[in-house]
């Protein structure tokens, strides 16, 4: 009988094999694979269906023993696949210098792109009420078209409230040194474009989703001026610290 790990490790070599799959396609797409067109491309997503439970766990205590342990198994085996392709290539693991992370210093973007999935979060958090009373207002004259395009707008905006931050983030590692290096011998360069890519694709669908709000509740049009405006700026900075970021091409989004 087959254990988890054993399971977890052949699924990933089987559908490491298919040649259907675009490979990096999850490196520069936006995690939300409930709303991805490309879920049959995808080996993280496919793999995920392979490893997860046959049924839904019934409480949050079983979730969460769930998450962890497809953690621990994914580590478990990503170790164990190094350690074998060590041993063919002949390298000791034991004997590679301890590789230093090299020091990032926070740029003022990125620390404004945080800033902002901290405050639409306690933006959110805070007029939960209101949201809930138009909900409830759609609701009680059957207006179902305003409701799901108001529904539609809120999870847009809970989606990209931390993920902004976190790719524009990451599309300032090492950012210098990438851009200053013109052999970029191991295309390293290709993965600030590819995040800060995607940070401006959130950024746009965001901004779009505000909108919504912007011309339906009258009451909230300050603070959501603000939000747009402070995506907006974003945005600008991004285009102008990635120049020609919008012609990198994402593995199976953008070719
Ligand atoms: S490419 Fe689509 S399916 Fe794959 S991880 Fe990204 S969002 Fe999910």
């Amino acid at each position: 009988m087959e254990s988890k790990k054993e399971h977890f490790k052949r699924t990933l070599l089987d559908l490491s094999e298919r040649k259907d799959l675009v490979p990096g396609i999850y490196n520069y797409c936006d995690r939300w694979c409930e709303r991805c067109t490309m879920t049959q491309r995808c080996l993280t997503y496919l793999h995920e269906q392979e490893v997860k439970p046959d049924a839904e766990p019934l409480n949050p205590d079983e979730k969460n023993k769930n998450f962890w342990e497809q953690i621990r198994l994914a580590w478990e085996v990503t170790l164990e696949m190094l350690e074998e392709d060590a041993d063919e290539k002949g390298i000791d693991l034991d004997e590679v210098a301890a590789f230093q992370m090299p020091e990032h210093v926070e740029t003022p973007l990125e620390i404004r792109a945080r800033n902002y999935g901290t405050d639409i979060h306690n933006w959110l958090k805070q007029h939960q009420q209101f949201f809930e009373t138009k909900a409830e207002q759609l609701v009680t004259i059957n207006d179902e078209a305003s409701m799901i395009k108001y529904q539609d707008a809120m999870e847009v905006i809970q989606w990209y409230g931390f993920f902004i931050g976190a790719k524009v983030h990451r599309a300032h590692l090492e950012l210098k040194n990438r851009q200053n290096n013109p052999d970029d011998e191991f295309g390293l360069y290709a993965d600030n474009l590819g995040s800060a890519k995607i940070a401006i694709i959130a950024i746009g669908r965001t901004m779009d989703a505000l909108s919504v709000f912007y011309s339906a509740f009258k009451e909230m049009e300050d603070d959501i001026l603000k939000f747009l405006l402070e995506l907006s700026q974003i945005k600008k900075q991004l285009l102008k610290t990635f120049p020609g970021v919008m012609e990198f091409k994402r593995p199976g989004f953008d070719d």
